[in-house]
């Protein structure tokens, strides 16, 4: 079932592939193995998108890969991958694998009781390597000599259809890996494809199978939706097909009150923007924006409780970090920027005295005062309180004076 389209039909030239990568595929070749640029890169070429990264497969192992190019590592445990470097570029060169037959007793490849793998690192040949792949549209392998895609499962096709096809069975490779589940989502958000109704029938009742996955998983995986342009239609993608409640519990609440309806549409709507024009995005402004809400109602909670409002904070950002953490791990590294962005947010109320100064040369100010936007955006605090930032921030000393507001 292997169709090699030529250059002619497809149009995707050599000079459209990363230097880089294509000394990867050249020297590979000259050494006499396989070597195709496969996944997302020939999938974004085709579809006239810029690709984010250059993926290589190979039929070479990867101590022979990594003796092949100097500037090079073998890297991870579950896959072994090389990494080939060129100037500021990285290669991720991979060699052929195979999804492999599930016996419990098999050393290299192995399930839990769900039907996870849990290892995966038997090494196959083309064909093989094509149909352990997701989908479709992500198993096209291009040829940069020849310049033919070599095409197993007709993701060619699907392109021109617009369409997101599992590879085999469905409900089976979602439950080798869960994560599949959240990727369709992705993808189509991403690609702006439909999800075949194959692909897409098991997954409302699968769904809960991503509470088996590690949540640092679930963490890379949700980053890259949130980052892909297309946050805003792969958070809704996510809640139509029921994938929410494992990631982000409360979405449903917040969706459900207009004004945290608001405010997830405008964060999500601006991080758009911003990775659209190119723009750095901080993982950790987002997730204090996708958390925001559960904060408010744990916060809200404490103070009924009678706690005074500075350790009701704390405690509520220690709580709400730890269940988020429970489920979808976002790295403590970030606890930091989010607690500051969160704290913030009550100072900016504060206009009266030296208290506005202060506030100013705080590390975190920006990122505090544009989420401040968000909630003014939302109308969750009066525009009027945005604006005096906007325009205090900026001011001469003269005008600041004046537009301090009385002491309370
Ligand atoms: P992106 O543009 O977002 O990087 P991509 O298709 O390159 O999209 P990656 O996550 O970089 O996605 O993965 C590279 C390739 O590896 C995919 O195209 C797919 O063929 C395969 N792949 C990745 N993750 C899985 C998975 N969970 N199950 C099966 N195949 C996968
Ligand atoms: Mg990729």
């Amino acid at each position: 079932r292997l169709q090699k389209i030529p250059l002619e039909q497809h149009g995707l030239t050599r000079e459209r592939i990363l230097p880089c990568a294509l000394k990867v595929t050249d020297t590979l070749q000259q050494g006499g193995f396989a070597a195709f640029i496969v996944g997302g890169a020939v999938r974004d070429l085709l579809l006239g998108k810029t690709p984010k990264d250059f993926d290589v497969a190979t039929n070479a192992t990867p101590e022979q890969v990594h003796a092949l190019f100097r500037r090079s590592r073998i890297i991870g445990r579950r896959f072994r991958l090389v990494h080939v470097m060129c100037g500021a570029d990285t290669i991720e060169v991979s060699t052929f694998r195979s999804n492999g037959l599930v016996t419990e007793d098999d050393d290299d490849r192995a399930t839990d009781a769900t039907g996870r793998i849990v290892r995966d690192n038997v090494f196959g040949n083309q064909e093989d390597d094509a149909e352990r792949r997701d989908f479709t549209v992500n198993a096209l392998y291009y040829d940069p000599a020849s310049q033919e895609i070599w095409d197993y499962r007709g993701g060619v096709a699907d392109i021109e259809r617009k369409t997101l096809r599992m590879i085999g069975d469905p409900a089976t490779r979602y439950r080798e890996d869960p994560i599949r589940m959240l990727r369709a989502a992705r993808f189509a958000a991403k690609l702006d494809f439909k999800i075949d109704e194959a692909t897409r029938a098991p997954v409302a009742e699968l769904a809960d199978l991503l509470e088996n996955v590690p949540p640092s998983r679930l963490f890379d995986e949700m980053l890259k939706l949130l980052l892909s342009g297309h946050a805003l239609r792969g958070v809704h993608q996510l809640r139509a097909e029921g994938l929410h409640h494992g990631i982000l519990p409360l979405l449903d609440t917040i969706l459900a009150q207009p004004e945290g309806e608001r405010f997830i549409t405008a964060a999500l709507h601006n991080t758009d923007l911003r990775v659209q024009a190119g723009k750095p995005v901080s993982p950790a402004f987002l997730f204090a924006t996708l958390l925001w809400h559960e904060l408010q109602s744990d916060y809200k909670a404490r103070i009924a409780a009678g706690t005074k409002p500075a350790p009701a904070l704390f405690e509520a950002m220690d709580a709400v970090l730890d269940r988020q953490r429970e489920r979808l791990a976002v790295p403590r590294r970030l606890d930091g920027t989010m607690k500051e962005i969160w704290s913030m947010q009550a100072r900016f109320e504060q206009r009266s005295g030296s208290r506005p100064y202060r506030l100013l040369p705080h590390p975190r100010f920006r990122a505090g005062y544009d989420f401040l936007l968000l909630r003014a955006q939302s109308g969750e605090v009066a525009q009027e309180l945005g604006d005096w930032w906007t325009t205090f921030q900026d001011a001469s000393e003269e005008t600041r004076a004046a537009m301090l507001l009385p002491e309370t």
